[in-house]
């Protein structure tokens, strides 16, 4: 079996203290060790940050064929969702094929998220996925399908083809988990809701969901009125019955609490109250920040130190490229650095990597440089400079990933380090 130590100006285990000139060893897919020094011989990766693999939780890739994110920053948010479905119809509609020549915009997002460092993902995916094209490219995660329904035909319909999904999936297990995600609270009624986290519950799924999203939203739950409403009866889909107003989203968490994991997705606007009932949940429940996409709508700002101090879980996803121009998690984590002052440099990493990798119940293997955890590694270019928190190193820089490793084989490498690549495949190819 292949043993490797790769020695780095910094490793950054996330389980403890960033270690300087540290060493990472590894045997087959498996970490063996991380230390300040080996007797091995080792790999000198020189100026570069190691770190785990990142987890981005939140991604809906069927939009990454998207030059630029939909609409203009700041938009009405029921004229982007307008804007969503608009370039969702072109890509299903029947002029489509020619259109969009190569890769698959799925597989462009594996790929785009796999060089950039995540190799797993929180990914919502609509019920026309493609399971071929997720079989492709390297990144694996969880899937969430996608739920959206308002009359009782159409939840009877969706919790039949859940309990289909759950039964293939158990019959003939992929590289991906399966889960469910319930669009939003004003897209899926909160009866198809309550049906699918006893299923969850059940069946031992995970569930994602956007809740909070926006104040529209909130004043809908609460009223019933406003540009959410207006959009649901231009598209003839309206059913006052769904609802019982006043709403609010604690309402929702209630119900997503019982699924053995839930990832409540944006929670920009949870108050107090439900910040407080995350961070007693915080064991199942994960809020899911996505910085520049929160950016995009000009919201008001994220309530991150809070949740945090709140001792909510919270882990972090780009979303998809009509609300962000990349998949780049690390430049997420970059920019929420900036926008969060308050928050360390230690808790984005984890934020970005062990509390994502929990939120999809790999922990176990994943999100951590932990002795017998997977080989899934990147590295990270670094400046020249020095800096008292050595985070700063990562994240007050613009430098990129420029090595993936994933399972213990190096997936991908650029500048120097295709030299590096090129030295170590053919190692393996004779060793
Ligand atoms: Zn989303």
């Amino acid at each position: 079996m292949c043993h490797y130590s790769f020695k780095a100006r910094f490793i950054f285990p996330v389980d403890r203290a960033p270690i300087a000139e540290g060493v990472l060893s590894v045997e087959g897919h498996h970490i063996t060790q991380v230390a300040r020094r080996t007797k091995s011989a080792v790999w000198d990766l020189g100026n570069v940050a190691i770190l785990p693999a990142l987890v981005n939780v939140h991604t809906h890739l069927e939009f990454s064929h998207l030059p630029q994110p939909l609409g203009n920053p700041g938009m009405c948010f029921a004229d982007w969702v307008r804007a969503v479905l608009a370039n969702r119809q072109e890509a299903t509609g029947p002029e489509q094929s020619g259109r969009l020549s190569g890769p698959s915009p799925v597989v462009r997002g594996l790929s785009e998220s796999l060089q950039t460092g995540s190799v797993t993902l929180g990914e919502v995916a609509n019920t026309a996925w493609n399971e071929k094209d997720f079989e492709q490219v390297c990144p694996t995660g969880t899937i969430f399908f996608e739920l959206i329904g308002l009359s009782e035909t159409r939840i009877q319909e969706l919790i039949s083809t859940v309990l289909e999904l759950i039964a293939a999936a158990k019959q003939a297990p992929t590289r991906w988990q399966i889960g469910f995600s319930p669009h939003a609270p004003y897209t899926a009624s909160g009866s198809l809701i309550t049906q699918v986290a006893k299923l969850a519950a059940i069946h031992k799924f995970s569930l994602a969901m956007h809740l909070a999203e926006t104040r529209a939203e909130i004043d809908f739950l609460r009223e019933g009125r406003g540009p959410l409403r207006e959009l649901l009866e231009e598209r003839g889909v309206w059913n006052s019955t769904c609802f019982q107003h006043p709403l609010r989203a604690l309402d929702y968490l209630k119900i997503l609490a019982e699924a053995p994991r839930a990832l409540i997705v944006h929670g920009n606007y949870l108050d107090q109250e439900e910040l407080q009932f995350l961070a007693k949940h915080s064991e199942t429940m994960t809020l899911v920040y996505c910085p520049r996409t929160h950016a995009y709508f000009g919201h008001s700002p994220y309530p991150l130190f809070q949740a945090l101090q709140s001792g909510v879980h919270v882990a972090l996803g780009t979303d998809s490229k009509a609300s962000n121009p990349d998949l780049n998690l690390l430049t997420d984590m970059r920019f929420a650095r900036q926008q969060h002052p308050a928050v360390t440099g230690d808790q984005i990493l984890r934020m970005g990597t062990l509390h994502g990798a929990q939120a999809l119940s790999a922990a176990d293997r994943l999100g951590s440089l932990s002795v017998g955890k997977r080989a899934s590694w990147i590295a990270v270019e670094l400046p020249e400079r020095d800096d008292p928190d050595p985070h700063d190193l990562v994240f007050q820089s613009l430098l990129p990933v420029s090595l993936v490793v994933v399972d213990g084989k190096p997936v991908y490498a650029q500048g120097k380090m295709g030299a590096f690549l090129k030295k170590w495949r053919e190692e393996a190819g004779t060793g």
